[in-house]
């Protein structure tokens, strides 16, 4: 089974409407015409509306960092999955450590939004990942197989089809650590063999990211192993040369 690869940037809380199209710009002209690999970028909410008219006729696609998990109504401050479809929106990055971590979401939580997002057409990037301590503390699979489950109750078997897990270990992301490619290797493939338990062949066909201080000058080690499939970049996502070099590199 060939997987296609997924780079996506996940910008974060960076860029405003202007800046986001400087960096969104040269990234689109190097890499808007590559039909080989996925490329995502994923600006804040403000972003959006800037970054998906610049798309065009490109093969690049855009992202959103969260959404709620309610339709619409009363609910303050909150962006709706039909909202980011009307923005073209294609995928939602969701469960984030740094959302899990600073705002409490749970995998009860995570799951209703995961639900939320297929029912509007919405691609979701699953976040997965341990911290240093569960690491150390050999928990590491418990841990990813109980927010791989909770994060997927009630999904049917067409549903798993749309979704991409990112497995981003905590001790990775912003600290320029990286996994060794056979550590995120290993862990990759732990990830599938949990999906292949609850969807059986389908795990196969399931993209899986790494994602944790990925650059350019790692992107080829990690994408060459056979679970590996992309990568959520953060850092290395916030300028045009080193997202495009790293997403070049990737594909070798
Ligand atoms: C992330 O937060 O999704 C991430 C992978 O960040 P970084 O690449 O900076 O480690």
């Amino acid at each position: 089974m060939s997987r296609k690869i997924l780079i996506a940037g996940n910008w974060k809380m960076n860029k405003t409407a202007t800046e986001a199209v400087e960096l969104a710009k040269p990234i689109i002209e190097a890499i808007g015409n590559q039909n080989d690999i996925d490329v995502l970028m994923c600006p804040p909410f403000t972003s959006i509306s800037a970054v998906s008219e610049l798309i065009g006729n490109s093969t690049v696609r855009v992202g959103a960092q969260n959404m709620s998990d309610k339709a619409s109504g009363a609910y303050t401050g909150e962006i709706s999955a039909a909202m980011l479809r009307d923005l073209q929106v294609s995928y939602v990055i969701l469960g984030h450590s740094e959302r899990r971590s600073y705002y409490g979401e749970t995998d009860a939580f995570i799951n209703r939004k995961v639900l939320a997002c297929l029912e509007n057409n919405l691609k979701p990037v699953l976040c997965v990942g341990e911290t240093l301590e569960e690491r150390e503390g050999d928990k590491t699979e418990a841990v990813l197989e109980k927010q791989i489950k909770g994060a997927f109750a009630g999904i049917s078997a067409d549903d798993f089809k749309k979704i991409v897990i990112a497995y981003e270990p905590v001790w990775a992301i912003g600290t320029g650590r990286t996994a060794t490619p056979d550590m995120a290797e290993a862990t990759h493939a732990f990830i599938r063999k949990v999906l292949a338990g609850l969807y059986g062949a389908l795990a196969e066909e399931t993209v899986i990211q790494y994602g944790g201080s990925m650059k350019p000058e790692n992107s080829r080690e990690l994408v060459a192993q056979p679970d590996i499939d992309g990568g959520l970049i953060g850092g290395a996502a916030l300028k045009a040369d080193s997202f495009h070099d790293l997403v070049k590199n990737a594909i070798g």
